[in-house]
């Protein structure tokens, strides 16, 4: 597929003019969160890309962070959990609850990630949210289509490459020598939290603890975290 096709950027071109507010959001933690910032980056010298820092992010997606920020012109917001919650949360149950029963590990991901990222769409009147979620991910991700009006509240989110394959993601990356997470090289396929994830493929490695649960922390369901 190489370079995101010109029906790819003419859409993206018309998403950037028409909301008045979007943002691009990337974990840093995956391959097509980097390329939307290289296409995107070819398109609008003038875009905004948001992040959320739960405080347990591995190092190597704080490098990659920083790489693209000189690599790249955008301005980035960096969301950051709730400390009251957060504080209450580890008081009561410790730093690494999350292991210890799936409601503990909803409770944490909804902390450090659902609520502090519904308030900025809130406060920042984001109107449309850019991302690089794919339909072949993971089965929960199945039903995603290419503009969805309904996951987050007066906010429309935007999927350019909902039906690309991982060897499209990955031709993207190899031609145009796009900085992805270092850890790629040691067999994760999706990085999120540092003690949360470990290598697989597509998200199996995400909270490889759990057995049959939904590998989703909440950020793309209707409402969650409000
Ligand atoms: S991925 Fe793990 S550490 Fe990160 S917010 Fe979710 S439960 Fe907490």
């Amino acid at each position: 597929m190489g370079r995101t096709s010109w029906l790819e950027q003419i859409f993206l071109r018309q998403v950037l003019s028409k909301y008045d507010s979007v943002v691009l959001s990337c974990s840093f933690g995956a391959p097509e969160g980097m390329i939307l910032i290289d296409t995107i980056s070819q398109i609008s010298k003038n875009f905004t890309v948001c992040t959320i820092d739960t405080g347990r992010l591995p190092s190597a997606t704080y490098r990659l962070i920083d790489i693209a920020r000189n690599r790249y012109n955008f301005k980035l917001d960096t969301i950051y959990p709730k400390y009251d919650l957060l504080k209450e949360m580890v008081a009561k149950k410790g730093m690494n609850s999350f292991y210890e029963s799936v409601e503990n590990r909803k409770e944490c991901c909804n902390i450090r990630k659902v609520i502090p990222f519904n308030d900025y769409l809130r406060e920042n009147k984001i109107k449309a949210v850019i991302t690089g979620l794919r339909k072949e991910q993971s089965p929960e991700r199945n039903d995603i289509k290419l503009v969805e009006l309904n996951k987050y509240i007066e906010c429309a989110k935007i999927n350019p490459i909902y039906d690309w394959l991982r060897e499209d993601v990955m031709e993207y990356v190899k031609l145009h020598d796009v900085p992805i997470n270092s850890l790629h090289q040691l067999g994760y396929e999706s990085v999120g939290c540092d003690p949360c994830s470990r290598p697989g493929t597509g998200r199996n490695g995400r909270w490889w603890w759990e057995n049959n649960e939904s590998k989703e922390c909440g950020l793309h369901e209707y409402g969650s975290g409000i």
